[in-house]
């Protein structure tokens, strides 16, 4: 809403001619209409409610899906089991330190730090790591090529020739396996290198659940964390809300038409 004032504003600012006399209607707006004719693109900020589904998308039914096995559901009935299991959990803090770690993890549907997670999680910072590092070294030469590591068959790789008088802009090829590469520019040879590594093996559960972990949602926790978070006029806990009295966005009627926004 916001955002799209704000580009209807600078957008008026920028089609009507300025007059000479030209003073800001809305001194707070001036700021922000400035830093957006700037000549970058701002991108605002990802929040977590970015990645939220519309509670309309909740089960209806919210009691046989708390009760059944997290394994067996679809992607939506999946996150809200996950999502209400994993609130109903932190709204109840007391019991928190009870809990020890590996069923706090799985109640707030996280995985245990393991072997085959850590060995995933190093894939994944292996590949944001070679993805993003610059490789500085000695000079690539027949004898001796600059190594590049990749986790596939080929890589772009941009060559700047050195520091100082050897540097040149930016050379680009596609670096691929089997073959040395030569600058165009300033004749550094380059080879790739494939790094391997291993995936847990096959039919392997990288989350397994310890057997003293109870994975069985206590309904009674929701209708506590409603107790204690939802009375005295006050909803603090909309999630919860909605899923004992079937409402959307903390108390609103489902079935509800649509309205416009403002009214
Ligand atoms: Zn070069």
């Amino acid at each position: 809403m916001l955002s799209a004032a704000r580009r209807v504003l600078s957008g008026a600012a920028r089609l009507t001619p300025k007059p000479q006399s030209w003073q800001p209607a809305v001194p707070a707006a001036a700021g922000c209409q400035l830093e957006a004719r700037r000549g970058y693109r701002h991108w605002w900020r990802v929040l977590p409610e970015d990645f939220e589904l519309n509670s309309e998308s909740m089960p209806k039914d919210v009691k046989s899906l708390m009760a059944s096995n997290p394994h067996n559901l679809g992607f939506i009935d999946a996150y809200w089991y996950w999502r209400i299991r994993a609130e109903s959990t932190m709204m109840d803090p007391e019991n928190l330190p009870k809990k020890s770690y590996k069923q706090l993890c799985r109640d707030m549907g996280l995985s245990i730090v393991n072997e085959q997670a850590e060995n995933l999680l190093g894939i994944v910072e292996l590949y944001e790591y070679l993805k993003s590092s610059p490789f500085i070294g000695p000079f690539g030469t027949i004898e001796n090529p600059v190594l590049v590591p990749a986790i596939h068959t080929e890589r772009i790789v941009g060559c700047t020739g050195g520091t100082g008088d050897n540097e040149h802009v930016p050379l680009w090829f596609r670096c691929r396996e089997g073959f040395l590469y030569r600058c165009g520019e300033c004749d550094q040879i380059f080879m790739l290198v494939r790094v391997l590594y291993e995936l847990p093996e096959e039919g392997m559960d990288i989350n397994p659940i310890d057997p003293d972990v109870k994975d069985v949602f206590d309904f009674a926790l929701l209708e506590k964390g409603n107790e204690v978070w939802n009375t005295g006029g006050m909803i603090n806990w909309p999630t919860g809300y909605d899923a004992l009295h079937g409402t959307v966005y903390g108390g609103g009627a489902r079935d509800e038409d649509q309205r416009a926004i403002g009214e």
